[in-house]
């Protein structure tokens, strides 16, 4: 068992329960049919094909998985997790586990498969319930998810520039082969020159031989910020006095980093800085974010693990 990085999708942890979801929602199933169409589509035009790894082969031209970035056909997989049933299926499944999971040593936490369902779905855009989206939000601090995983669902989940019901969310997790291009503080296992393992530099989410570094005290901050945003004034009125119109009839005006959080005034702005401080984050792609970020964007066509 390897991992490459702190967030989601940097383990091998993570792409084995989505090979088993793979199979638990038909994917495997569809992909074999479609694979085996055209296959004699092909054979009846007199086309020849490879082995099973040859890359004309039509196994690896048609691979359908739950996870958007190794799916050969993301509009097909996407109708199919909305109309079959088999992703509620799923989530009502997993759910109902996670609830009654009371054995902390079974390999996989089925909350932390939850949270690799519901993240799934999302890179899809698919719709789900809000009571779904809600126990994520409860639970997610509880799963085991690493530290960049944390932050990675914190984000998402709790805005301000989070997942939006229906349309696709990008992770911005690194595969196995971007990750070792670009390497960053995560190195808690330093590579060792030499050795077949120069990659696997950091625990893997789950029981295993290394635990990950203690969450607690990031965990709390977590938890912190939820219970302030539960406190606050919805995004259409202003954050200070709760008006729903500037000052003289005007409109409100937006804080200029989040471009979210509105106000009636300067003033009210200034006097709930102390709260909103904790709140506010730059949207995504902003030129000014972190080398994370921009360097997801660069690399958004390279290779997964
Ligand atoms: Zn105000
Ligand atoms: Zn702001």
């Amino acid at each position: 068992m390897g991992a490459w990085g702190l967030g989601l999708f940097e383990s091998d942890h993570d792409y084995d329960i989505i090979s088993d979801l793979d199979a638990e929602a038909g994917l495997h199933k569809l992909a074999e049919d479609a694979q085996a169409k055209l296959k004699a589509e092909e054979e009846a035009k007199g086309i020849k094909h490879g082995e099973d790894d040859d890359e004309n082969s039509v196994e690896a031209r048609i691979s359908y998985s739950i996870y958007a970035d190794h799916c050969s056909d993301f509009d097909l997989v996407r109708t199919y997790l909305q109309s079959s049933g088999e992703l509620e299926k799923m989530i009502e499944k997993w759910t109902a586990k996670a609830q009654g999971w009371r054995n902390p040593l079974e390999w996989h936490n089925p909350g932390y498969k939850l949270v690799l369902i519901g993240a799934c779905a999302m890179m899809y855009g698919c719709t789900l319930k809000d009571e779904f989206i809600q126990y994520l939000r409860d639970t997610f601090t509880e799963v085991g998810l690493m530290r960049d995983a944390l932050k990675q669902v914190d984000t998402t989940l709790n805005g301000p520039h989070g997942f939006k019901n229906g349309v696709p969310y990008k992770w911005g997790s690194f595969g196995v082969h971007e990750k070792a291009k670009n390497p960053d503080d995560d190195l808690l296992y330093p590579p060792r020159p030499g050795t077949a393992f120069t990659l696997i530099n950091v625990p893997s989410p789950g029981p295993s031989l290394f635990r990950a570094p203690d969450n607690s005290a990031f965990i709390k901050k977590i938890k912190a910020r939820m219970e302030l945003i539960k406190q606050e004034k919805s995004n259409n009125v202003c954050g200070g006095c709760g008006a729903a119109d500037g000052k003289d009839g005007k409109a409100l005006l937006s804080c200029a980093k989040c471009k979210v959080r509105q106000y009636c005034s300067r003033e009210c702005q200034k006097d709930h800085w102390e709260t909103h401080k904790q709140l506010c984050a730059k949207p995504p792609g902003d030129p000014s974010n972190n080398e994370r970020v921009k360097s997801v964007t660069m690399s958004a066509n390279s290779l997964s693990p």
